[in-house]
């Protein structure tokens, strides 16, 4: 309340009871004795939801429950108190059951919102710092949030603990119209989605990103399918990619069974698709794919792991549903897969893979391929 010289002044300002609705004003300081006044704003929201409260968007009603925990960050107060946090969160969760098999196997999930407070609204950078609960901000590698707090936000659901997370799934929506989504991936089967609420054009809008993203990474573990070089996996000399022992690696964690470094259709991931008539008119093998032009190959024109268009290639859709019966605690069987799967022909049959404009949207360099993170995450 008072001091000589320079000193600090803390202000505490005491919560409101929940329905006070919103107010602001000032606090005025006055320099004893001198016409000198120098004054602070203070707002308050009342939200519903506070900082660490977790909301139970649906419970699985087949299975053992796979967990899906989705938060906000760089959302502040007044940001909760409107009601944007949980538009973007629905929205995003619409998004992640509006693309097949996720569409079909909805009723397999646990979904949970947790809420995170964060002081300042939007995603920093290193010209402009903000404050976030979660950490995130632009920085080289592209959004980079705090693992541990994300971590310890997501254990905060009823299903989730400790040794479950490595099969739940973390999605962050980024307070951001930027583009730039990226996922952070533990050996373990650990995953974190960063999501922006991307205003690009289709289909590399918000919707894309949480299927290619969330969907396609962070759950179902497949690899990127788009090219940004000419060049032969094995003899590419970029700074930029990943080359033949990372993708070996993550083979050997049974990640990106959508991809393969041989041709042949007999050895292919996806070659019992190949031959089978359900699906033999889509599935082949074409080459291109993580990031070369050369000596990757993948199983379909186009599909949401090149560009974010709204349509897993079959054996993709396969890699997911084996994921979730696995975690479902339920046993997996090909004849039941291809008796539920939906061909969504209005996506994958007349939407063929366009060339260019996927190169071109590489160049801008916007597009982030999974970063390894190690064994297993850090808790706090
Ligand atoms: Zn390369
Ligand atoms: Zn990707």
């Amino acid at each position: 309340m008072s001091g000589t010289g320079k000193v600090e002044v803390t202000v505490t300002v005491a919560d409101q009871p929940k329905g006070a609705g919103y107010r602001e004003g000032e606090v005025v300081f006055l320099l004893n004795g001198k016409d000198y006044r120098t004054r602070t704003k203070v707002e308050q929201y009342d939200y519903q939801y506070g900082d660490g409260e977790v909301l139970t968007v649906q419970t699985a009603t087949k299975g053992a429950g796979v967990d899906l925990v989705f938060m906000g960050d760089c959302f502040d107060a007044k940001d909760i108190a409107e009601g944007k946090y949980l538009d973007a969160v629905n929205e995003a969760i619409g998004y992640f059951f509006a693309v097949e098999p996720y569409k079909t196997y909805r009723d397999y999930f646990n979904v949970y919102t947790v809420f995170g407070l964060s002081p300042d609204s939007g995603v920093g950078d290193v010209n402009t710092i903000r404050e976030s609960k979660f950490g995130s901000a632009y920085v080289l590698g592209g959004i980079a949030p705090d693992e541990q707090v994300c971590f310890e936000y997501a254990c905060k659901a009823p299903t989730v603990t400790e040794d479950r997370i490595n099969r739940t799934l973390i999605t962050l929506i980024e307070n951001t119209a930027d583009y730039g989504g990226i996922t952070y991936m533990w050996g373990d089967g650990s995953a974190i989605s960063c999501c922006p609420m991307s205003e690009d054009v289709y289909p590399y809008d918000f919707r894309g990103l949480v299927q290619h993203e969330a969907g396609g990474h962070g759950f179902g573990k497949l690899g990127d399918e788009y090219i940004y070089h000419n060049e032969f996996i094995q003899t590419c000399s970029c700074l930029c990619c990943p080359h033949v022992d990372e993708f070996n690696a993550s083979k050997s964690r049974g990640w990106y069974e959508n991809l393969s470094l041989t041709g042949n259709m007999y050895d292919v991931p996806w070659s019992h698709l190949i031959f089978d008539p359900q699906y033999s008119n889509l599935v082949d093998i074409y080459e291109g794919g993580y990031m070369h032009m050369r000596s990757v190959f993948r199983s379909e024109p186009n599909s949401c792991m090149n560009n974010n268009i709204p349509y897993f290639s079959a054996i993709s859709r396969e890699a997911i549903v084996k994921r979730i019966k696995e975690y479902a605690g339920e046993s997996y069987s090909f004849e039941e897969f291809k008796t539920l799967d939906v061909l969504d022909a209005s996506t994958a049959g007349d939407e063929t893979r366009s060339f260019f404009s996927a190169l071109e949207f590489a160049a801008s360099n916007k597009q982030q391929h999974p970063v390894y993170m190690g064994d297993k995450p850090k808790f706090n």
